[in-house]
């Protein structure tokens, strides 16, 4: 178990209020991480900041807009100085707008792209500092089947997880001298108020998921407990750049 111990780490999650984040937040708090949830809405944040500290570890909320560079770097600066270090970033934050290709407006596509792609690396910029001074840290990017597949209601979300992908492979490659890791995880179809959204908008898809997944079901946000704990633990030291997939088969049925 100690390979798995996060006692004495501090890791922020962002969007760490409800959906992913929080299942992954949970796993790290269960492992005794301390927990930093970054969301825009501060009584979501302050909820969930709440219920994980029911684990029995320290936690704090903090307001953030990954989108804006001043306010991540904030966030970083209030959370080295409330909890004391940083170990763990999980940049999970992510909105998606479905429409067309021809029909999004260029203000849509660069909502998605900077919350989605820009967020994640003005995070990574913002964090890396702390975590060298430290002697190493985690970093853990969300992306998507829509780093893989393609979706023709997707345009500007596929392109902004293609770039996650591709980012972590890049930071890994820079910061592996620093002991700092970086991975992604590839989410298939997790049931959250994401998802909520897109039952309602796109024709079949619930019927569809449960036909092409191969364990048969929505993922939940408790499926993300494990992974979370593991790449940010000492049992993944020498896992970098990696993209797995946690997706009950998703994106390996032919
Ligand atoms: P949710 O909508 O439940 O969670 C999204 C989170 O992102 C919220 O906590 C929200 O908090 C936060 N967020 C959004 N925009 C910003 C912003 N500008 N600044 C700070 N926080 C922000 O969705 P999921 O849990 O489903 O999604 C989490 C991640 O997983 C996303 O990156 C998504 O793309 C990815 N994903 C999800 C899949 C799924 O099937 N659900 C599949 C593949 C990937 P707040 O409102 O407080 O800002």
């Amino acid at each position: 178990m100690s390979m798995f111990d996060l006692k004495g780490c501090v890791a922020i999650v962002t969007g760490g209020n409800g959906g992913i984040g929080l299942g992954m937040a949970r796993g790290l708090a269960t492992a005794g991480a301390d927990i930093v949830v970054a969301g825009r809405q501060a009584a979501k944040s302050e909820a969930a900041a709440a219920e994980l500290a029911r684990l029995g570890v320290r936690t704090a909320a903090i307001e953030v807009n990954v989108a804006d560079e001043a306010s991540v770097r904030s966030m970083i600066d209030q959370a080295v100085a409330r909890m004391g270090r940083l170990d763990i970033l999980i940049n999970n934050a992510g909105i998606n707008i479905r429409k067309r290709p021809e029909e999004y407006k260029m203000s849509e596509w660069r909502e998605v792209l900077s919350i989605n792609l820009d967020g994640a690396f003005y995070c990574s910029h913002a964090a890396q500092p702390a975590m060298k001074a430290t002697g190493g840290g985690k970093i853990i990017n969300i992306g998507s089947m829509m780093s893989i597949f393609g979706a023709p209601f997707a345009t500007p979300y596929a392109a902004s997880k293609g770039g996650i992908v591709q980012m972590t492979k890049a930071l890994a490659t820079a910061w592996a001298v620093d002991n700092i890791q970086v991975n992604a995880v590839l989410p298939g179809w997790i049931d959250t108020e994401l998802t909520q959204k897109a039952r309602e908008q796109v024709d079949g898809l619930h019927n569809n998921v449960l036909r092409r997944t191969p364990a048969g079901r929505w993922g939940e946000p408790t499926d993300f407990a494990g992974i979370a704990v593991f790449l940010s633990s000492k049992a993944s030291d020498f896992v970098t750049g990696a993209a797995v997939a946690v997706d009950g088969g998703f994106s390996i049925q032919g």
